[in-house]
């Protein structure tokens, strides 16, 4: 059993509401029901208070989040460990309903069936997957998407930590903004050469740059080496790759959004050509499709 593999439940929980946009889906049984997943024993449990309690905790998952997004390590590890005592893990051989060819019970493991609810069953087992994740891939892993107003978390799993958006539409959405505010400042800075000669706003020639959405992933050379001599072999190429046979395969968001700017350039220099406004739909589509071909 992988245990970090249940930090997806933190994240799940934590994007159950967006609260820049002003959005929660928590709001019924069934959504806690949603959150378990099929199969989930603990789910026949849920009750209606469950969706109180999980947003409690959700405010206090997010506040790791955002601790570690801050670098705030220490910060992101004592919340954690403060909802590890909190909601401890009871582990438990389970053999359930599920039966292999010879008739026998699939033994598994349960890691928190005797928690006193459907939500203490989560939260001890969301932390505890988070709880490894963190210690195994480190603090920096856990991020908040940076692309305004989405504020989502999620657990970067690139190989060059290069992660920075929950998903592949945010990517796109801040690398396509980006963009054209760099079109703006170009078009600004070609009227101001033409025209009379006016006060323009400085550029800064490197903030410029750091938002071309063609730019290699960036990385922050001030920002000091975190490693930890303790830990174990996080960086190990040869460490198999964590696979989750449920999950749906994980994309590079960068990968995506490179392509898909490629493909909206293009569209818009044909634009611009008739002078047009054109919508991204289609592209948003092509990149995709690139995207896909890329990452495999
Ligand atoms: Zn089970
Ligand atoms: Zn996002």
């Amino acid at each position: 059993m992988e245990l970090a593999y249940y930090s997806d439940y933190a994240v799940r929980l934590v994007n159950s509401e967006e609260p820049a946009r002003g959005v929660d889906t928590l709001t019924s049984a069934d959504a806690v029901r949603e959150l378990f997943g099929n199969g989930a024993q603990a789910a026949r449990r849920i009750a209606d208070a469950d969706v109180t309690r999980l947003r409690s905790v959700r405010a206090r998952l997010r506040a790791v989040f955002e601790a570690a997004n801050e670098d705030d390590e220490v910060r992101a590890v004592d919340l954690l460990n403060a909802l590890l005592i909190e909601f401890p893990v009871s582990p438990q051989i389970s053999g359930h309903e599920f039966r292999d060819d010879n008739g026998r019970p699939k033994w598994h493991m349960h890691i928190a069936d005797h928690a006193v609810n459907a939500s203490a069953t989560y939260t001890a087992t969301a932390c505890m997957g988070l709880a490894v994740h963190l210690t195994e891939y480190g603090v920096d892993r856990l991020g908040i998407c940076q692309a305004a107003p989405c504020r989502n978390a999620y657990l970067d799993t690139s190989t060059n930590r290069s992660r920075r958006y929950c998903s592949d539409r945010c990517a796109t959405r801040a690398n396509v903004a980006a963009y054209r505010a760099r079109k703006r400042e170009e078009r600004e800075g070609r009227e101001g050469r033409e025209g009379p000669a006016r006060e323009r706003p400085r550029t800064d020639s490197a903030a410029a740059s750091r938002t071309d959405p063609l730019a290699p992933p960036r990385t922050n050379p001030d920002a000091p080496a975190r490693t930890n001599p303790d830990a174990p072999s996080r960086t190990n190429p040869d460490a198999p790759a964590r696979t989750n046979p449920g999950a749906p395969p994980r994309t590079n968001p960068l990968a995506a959004s490179r392509a898909e700017v490629t493909a909206y350039r293009a569209n818009e220099d044909r634009g611009e050509e008739r002078g047009e406004e054109r919508s991204t739909g289609r592209t948003a589509e092509a990149a995709q499709e690139s995207s896909a071909t890329a990452d495999r």
